[in-house]
């Protein structure tokens, strides 16, 4: 109860923060007094060699909120300029992640790589104004050339070639005739420069490769330093919202869009990424427990790509929330899981019918309730929503209980069934235990008790302390559960000493024996539930079949947060 209460006392505290901390939308509003700009135009440019993660989600929803908020337009556009990594699969999943996530684009999806022509444009226009030159240094000489923070760099001995023989090479590595790597195209800015990325930047490769969207159209490729910009500002974005790595780049950004002569270009804002503990977000390490068979997919609930939110049961507006409590800021700090999930407790609470599930079942049997005799009780499916309406649930002689509502020797505070005990079965009847059987083993197998037919529906002037859920058997479904613990322990430390992930054996748990209210064996996939006790619980979108779902559970009632020190 402690550890829930500072949950919300810190979401309460980062919501009244970030009143304060939007300095992006301050920084928006004085461009908009001041005239620089007159309307607001965001996008997400996502490179598609991956699936999205939390992360982006932030990025998603801030650029589409300011958006929103200022009366502008959001764009989606594929920063697709590096074909080595990228695949229609990744466009894919990641349209279908920015539409679930709300952040709507209408007809704005774009492609970067449909400006390569405009892109080559500007590199020959840059060429004629003197700014750029054919480099024959390899990758290692320029390297080697471009110094450090402590050393300026030296020019390369191509830089003063003259404007035609510049225009001619680059012509020829368009065409095909190097190489890659032979020749690059490198703008001509300052190599003493103490900011490295004005040290003569590569802006255009030789590539010999397909892709994606333009196929072989191709053999030179812009530099994401060059193409970015540009694309920003053809799409005349006004706000060009990014990650804190790219501040040092902006002196660049500003350097291409001048000198490729664009109007109005666009104001770059920097704001730290959103990094979460416990959860793994790194691409390499992903695919790497894809690869050992560790996780079953990018989607694995235990992962934090949309995909796998989604897949766990995480809703669009409980993303949306969690954004909103961990605001923007510059500084860059990781954001404890358990704000994730506070956030989705808050979301399903009352959104969800609250029914009943039995994890790991024991057998009761009523002596005194009439064999045979079945009868359906009504139960209110969420008290705290009646719009939610209730549900007739059966109820008969013998019902699954939890393993643990049931003690031979109850320690002190126990007040769920043991000898002699009464407790009230949710939504039904006061059973007194009455006595249990036991295996060879040692094992509860049967739990019996007596019911008092005077307190259908569980009420009674009588007070008990102990209520515990059920389900019959005969009507109930037997149904897979799985329980899921955060796939790293930053405390346990998140790396072994040799650089490899330190798991959590735990991470999954697969119970295959539980036992479900007769309505909940008809669950669609993607279809959510609170199980009374036991969490909020939805049915697996990959697993789940017709009339046998498997449910994932989301996340338990209580939090499991530790509090930070
Ligand atoms: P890579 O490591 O391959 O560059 P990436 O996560 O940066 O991957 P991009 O496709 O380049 O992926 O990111 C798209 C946008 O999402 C960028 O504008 C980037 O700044 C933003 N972004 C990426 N990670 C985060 C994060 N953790 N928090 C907030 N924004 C992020
Ligand atoms: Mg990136």
């Amino acid at each position: 109860m402690e550890k829930e209460k500072s949950v919300l006392e810190a979401a309460e505290c980062t919501e009244k923060e970030v009143v304060s901390k939007n300095f992006i939308e301050q920084e928006i509003e004085k461009d908009l007094a001041e005239g620089v700009y007159n309307h607001v135009q965001t996008r997400f440019p996502p490179e598609p060699n991956g699936y999205l993660h939390i992360g982006h989600a932030k990025s998603i929803l801030l650029n589409y909120g300011l958006a929103q908020k200022y009366g502008g337009k959001f764009n989606l556009r594929f920063d697709d300029t590096n074909p080595t990594k990228e695949k229609t699969e990744f466009v894919e999943s990641i349209i279908n992640d920015v539409k679930w996530l709300g952040a709507d684009f209408e007809d704005r999806l774009f492609f970067a790589s449909n400006y390569f022509e405009k892109m080559y444009e500007c590199a020959v226009l840059l060429i004629k104004k003197g700014k750029a030159f054919v480099c024959d240094l390899s990758a290692d000489q320029i390297r080697e050339y471009r110094g450090d923070f402590t050393t300026p760099g030296r020019e390369s001995p191509y830089r003063n070639r003259s404007v035609e023989e510049n225009l001619q090479l680059f012509e020829e590595m368009k065409e095909g005739k190097y190489r890659d790597g032979e020749k690059v195209l490198r703008a001509k800015i300052d190599m003493a420069s103490p900011n490295i990325n004005m040290r003569d930047p590569v802006i255009y490769r030789v590539a010999h490769m397909s892709h994606h969207n333009t196929g072989d159209a191709w053999c030179i490729y812009p530099m994401y330093d060059f193409a970015h910009p540009i694309e920003d500002a053809i799409e005349h974005i006004t706000h060009s919202i990014c990650t804190l790595e790219f501040e040092d780049h902006r002196p660049l950004y500003d350097w291409v869009v001048r000198e490729c002569e664009f109007e109005n270009p666009p104001r770059q804002i920097e704001f730290a990424k959103l990094y979460l503990t416990n959860v793994v977000t790194g691409k390499r390490y992903i695919k790497k427990l894809v690869e050992d068979g560790i996780v079953d997919g990018w989607d694995d609930p235990r992962l934090v790509s949309i995909a796998a939110l989604r897949r766990r049961g995480y809703t669009p507006e409980s993303i949306r929330m969690f954004v909103d409590m961990v605001g923007v800021s510059k500084a860059n700090s990781s954001v404890d899981y358990a704000m994730l999930e506070y956030c989705i407790r808050e979301d399903l609470k009352l959104k969800k019918a609250r029914m009943m599930a039995v994890l790991d079942p024991v057998k009761l049997v009523i002596d005194n309730y009439p064999e045979g005799q079945t009868e359906l009780l009504e139960i209110p499916n969420n008290l705290e929503n009646p719009e939610l309406g209730s549900r007739m649930v059966p109820f008969g002689k013998e019902v699954y209980i939890e393993r643990e509502d049931f003690m031979e020797e109850p320690p002190r505070k126990y007040f769920r069934m043991f000898p002699g005990n009464e407790v009230r079965l949710m939504g039904a009847y006061y059973v007194t235990c009455t006595g249990f059987e036991k295996d060879a083993d040692g094992n509860i197998t049967v739990v019996h008790g007596t019911y008092d037919p005077a307190t259908r529906g569980g009420a009674s002037e009588r007070k008990v302390k102990g209520t515990i859920h059920w389900v019959a058997c005969g009507t109930a479904k037997q149904v897979e559960c799985r329980l899921y613990e955060n796939i790293v322990d930053e405390e346990k430390g998140k790396l072994n000493a040799d650089g490899t992930l330190n798991l959590n054996p735990n991470s999954l748990t697969v119970l295959k024996n539980c036992y479900v209210e007769p309505e909940l064996g008809a669950a669609e996939a993607g279809e959510s539930f609170q199980f009374v006790r036991n969490g909020f619980f939805c049915a697996d979108s990959h697993d789940s079949s017709k009339g046998a779902p498997v449910f994932n559970r989301i996340v338990s009632l209580k939090s499991s947060f530790k509090i930070q020190k």
